[in-house]
């Protein structure tokens, strides 16, 4: 069976950085929709230009384009162990989805893996990476109070669901880059 592994945790938990230091180590494809995204609005997509205005916002785009980018990386990856969605899923419809897509494979999500801050340190960090990212959706505080706030409604139900599938494993995500990965790799090397 391949790996599926969810990297959760609200935005500026540092999901981006550890997901690329993971996917290394154990040969995992990294799909982050975010950066899918990004990339469909630099080039110029009718679907970026529709997701624009909505990640502008501090909003999230609709279940079904996710979920299409989803399973288009799961048809055309190869020579991978599984992978390792960032960014994904994001709703509990979208949980909900990941479990039909993976389950019409004969495959299953094996381990959530939940990167934890506060969020005062959610604001300082992504006010901290606008300068050096240049993302329009960490420029202006009032987007990013949005994100925090889309996440407590629509992300956070997620831990609940996996808790009940017995799959949400947590790590305290504060701390420096090197201490959070290891924290990470420790529990995957305990799965
Ligand atoms: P962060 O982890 O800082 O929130 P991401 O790069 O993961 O940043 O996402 C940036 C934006 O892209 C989100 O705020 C949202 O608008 C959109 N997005 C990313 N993933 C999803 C998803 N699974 N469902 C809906 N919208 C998404």
């Amino acid at each position: 069976m391949m790996k599926y592994y969810i990297l959760f945790g609200p935005p500026g938990a540092g999901k981006g950085t550890q997901a690329k230091a993971i996917a290394q180590k154990y040969n995992l494809k990294h799909i982050s929709t975010g950066e899918l995204l990004r990339g469909e609005i630099a080039r110029g997509t009718e679907l970026g230009l529709k997701a624009k205005q909505l990640i502008e916002k501090g909003s999230l785009v609709p279940d079904e384009v996710v979920e299409g980018m989803i399973e288009s990386a799961f048809n055309t990856t190869t020579g991978v162990e599984g992978f390792l969605l960032d960014g994904f899923p994001r709703t509990i419809a979208q949980a909900q989805a990941l479990d039909r897509i993976l389950s019409a494979r004969a495959e299953a999500v094996t381990s959530v893996l939940s990167i934890m801050i506060p969020d005062e340190m959610v604001i300082s960090r992504i006010s901290g990476r606008a300068a050096v990212e240049g993302r329009a959706d960490d420029a202006d505080e009032s987007i990013i109070r949005n994100r925090i706030a889309t996440y407590h409604s629509q992300t956070e139900p997620e831990i609940a669901y996996y808790r009940e599938a017995g799959k949400y494993r947590e790590v305290d995500g504060v701390g420096t880059i090197e201490e959070v990965r290891d924290r990470l790799f420790d529990l995957i090397d305990e799965l």
